[in-house]
């Protein structure tokens, strides 16, 4: 028996087998040596800059196969950044001052990028990035850097990273992705939950030696719901694991039939079971496996995927999209929540001790009114005929609602100015994901619609644990008696001022936490498509006053590791 076998956090169900990907983002370090002479370094600079040239044909080509002529147009504008005889001209300069070709390469795409960034205007700063990535790509294969670039996946693969950034996420090809593992990260970090929404294997926080176990083509199986990995299985293990596979898929099969239909406890009361959607192609399936709406459209995304933020018009295109998507079922439209672990480059970020308590969200929202106000009106135009709702990320207080607010009235007074069309009856709530909110949440029903429990976010402000730190992993419980208490207490409130209290959190969709959320009288659960049926299965099966009885005790116990066994037992019963 040749095979070796790890074990991670088992972040995103499914069965994966196939050759890894090892992604390593270069490290670009000059080395300090005596340049040759200038025909010698300029025929270097010359060579790589060619080279470069085919690595950007090649990527234009796969990525309008992939996604279209208008994806693709940024690498024809690499392509052109690449001639532009400025960049040449300040190159030869510096190398006939005695520069190797690293060195003259970037100092003058780093002048370059300072003189677009310094005008003052959004367009060129998004150029200055572009210019500097270009620069990038030549001095690693004036290096003699591979290109390890996620566009650079080829044949279906299952990464393997260090760590993966929302937007190296946002990146991946679903059509060359088997799944992904990474040495860091957490339950709920970013591209563990995009994952999921994606319906793509994924295990996270492997440790720091992951990248020393495999290379580029190592044959392996994984199993996101256990969080094994299998190095050069034997041939019995693949064969167990494609039973494993194919019995859950008929599992699945079924429940996603039943699943069609709305959901609803043993005792006949309607519970509402919805999806977390990132874009269109989510909002397709998140149908196909029996949402009854969205609870948490998260737009960042749209701003994380380009060097500048989208436009109204696109923004209005793909919420209509999605809208049309549903075909009439609520859609909870978040507003950007940026900022954390999802900065974008076009903004200009301060070094933060601590992202996660620092600029994010609302907070970004009501300092960059005109990037909040573009969301708004591309929201509220998109909403004329459908059920949407707006929804703020963030928020810790009733000024910051009432701040809010007052830009969508203003928005909307602009947009009636100007005779466009909107819907003037959006209901707008907000994510109750700062425990400060969980306290408020009798004060700030005065400014809110309805509540949604982010409890991703709940959960690692209660215990102040870092969502995507591995080390600290043990310690981010959502089923912690604290993050119980502020849920009931959510929950209790929001029904006291008659307001409905949905939530969009990953633990909606863990079956350990269903009967719970069912006791203390969750009115929906909104989650990444693939746990719908499941879900769904499962509320049916209990009464309300089963799982009230469950929640009760439930609230008995001090640990999160009693409640979490306590859980096991009863869903072996169930
Ligand atoms: C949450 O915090 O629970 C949530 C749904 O938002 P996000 O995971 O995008 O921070
Ligand atoms: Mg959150």
């Amino acid at each position: 028996m040749s095979e070796y076998n790890y074990k991670g956090i088992a972040a995103s169900d499914g069965i994966a087998f196939g050759p890894t990907f090892c992604y390593i983002p270069a490290e670009l370090n000059i080395p300090v040596c005596a340049a040759g002479t200038v025909a010698e370094e300029m025929a270097r600079f010359e060579t790589a800059r060619q080279q470069a040239r085919l690595e950007l044909q090649g990527l234009y080509e796969v990525i309008e196969k992939r996604a279209g002529k208008a994806e693709a147009a940024i690498f024809e504008a690499h392509q052109e950044m690449l001639s532009d005889p400025a960049l040449e001209g300040r190159v030869r300069e510096l190398v006939e001052i005695g520069q190797t070709a690293e060195q003259a390469l970037l100092r003058a795409t780093e002048e370059l990028a300072g003189l677009l960034a310094g005008m003052n205007d959004e367009l060129f700063s998004a150029r200055a990035l572009d210019v500097k990535d270009v620069g990038r790509r030549i001095l690693r294969i004036l290096l003699g850097l591979p290109d390890t670039a996620l566009s650079a996946v080829m044949e279906p693969s299952i990464i393997i990273a260090e760590d993966l950034t929302p937007s190296d996420t946002a990146s991946l090809d679903p059509e060359l992705t088997l799944g992904f593992i990474t040495a860091q990260g957490g339950l709920t970090s970013h591209s563990a939950i995009l994952a999921r929404t994606l319906g793509l294997p994924a295990i996270v926080g492997m440790g720091s030696e992951l990248l020393g176990r495999v290379s580029n083509g190592t044959i392996i199986v994984m199993d996101g719901r256990t969080g094994e990995m299998i190095i050069e299985p034997d041939p019995e293990t693949v064969l167990r694991y494609q039973q494993i596979k194919n019995q859950r898929q008929s599992r699945l099969q079924i429940l996603k039939v039943a699943a069609e239909q709305n959901a609803y406890t043993a005792n006949g009361r309607r519970v509402e079971v919805a999806a977390n959607v990132g874009e269109v192609i989510s909002t397709r399936d998140a149908m196909e496996h029996g949402a009854e709406g969205i609870g948490l459209l998260r737009t960042e995304f749209l701003y994380l995927e380009d060097s500048q933020p989208p436009s109204e018009v696109r923004q209005y295109q793909i919420y209509r999209e999605i809208f049309e998507v549903m075909a009439g079922r609520p859609v909870i439209v978040r507003t950007l929540d940026i900022g954390g672990d999802k900065p974008p480059s076009y903004l200009a970020f301060p070094e933060e001790m601590n992202p996660f308590l620092g600029w994010r969200a609302i907070r970004i929202s009501l300092d960059e009114p005109e990037l909040f106000k573009t969301q708004l009106r591309a929201i509220l135009r998109a909403a004329v005929g459908h059920q949407a709702r707006i929804m703020f990320p963030m928020v810790s207080d009733l000024d910051e609602l009432r701040r809010a607010r007052a830009i969508i009235e203003s928005v909307k007074r602009d947009l009636e100015l100007a005779s466009i069309e909107f819907a003037a009856d959006v209901p707008v709530g907000i994510m109750v994901e700062t425990p400060a909110a969980a306290v408020l949440v009798d004060v700030l029903a005065e400014a809110s619609d309805f509540f949604s429990l982010g409890t991703n976010d709940l959960t690692q402000y209660t215990m102040a644990v870092d969502r995507g730190n591995a080390r600290v992993s043990g310690l981010y419980q959502p089923l912690h008696p604290a993050v119980l208490r502020l849920i009931r207490q959510t929950i209790d409130a929001g029904h006291a001022k008659g307001k409905w209290v949905g939530m969009c959190g990953e633990l909606a969709g863990m079956t350990k936490a269903i009967p719970i959320l069912l006791g203390f009288g969750l009115d929906e659960f909104s989650m990444n498509a693939r746990a719908i049926p499941e879900a769904k299965h499962l509320i049916g099966k209990l009464t309300d006053e089963r799982s009230r009885e469950i929640a009760s005790r439930v609230m008995s116990f001090g640990t999160a590791a009693e409640i979490e066994n306590y859980m096991e037992q009863i869903l072996d019963t169930i």
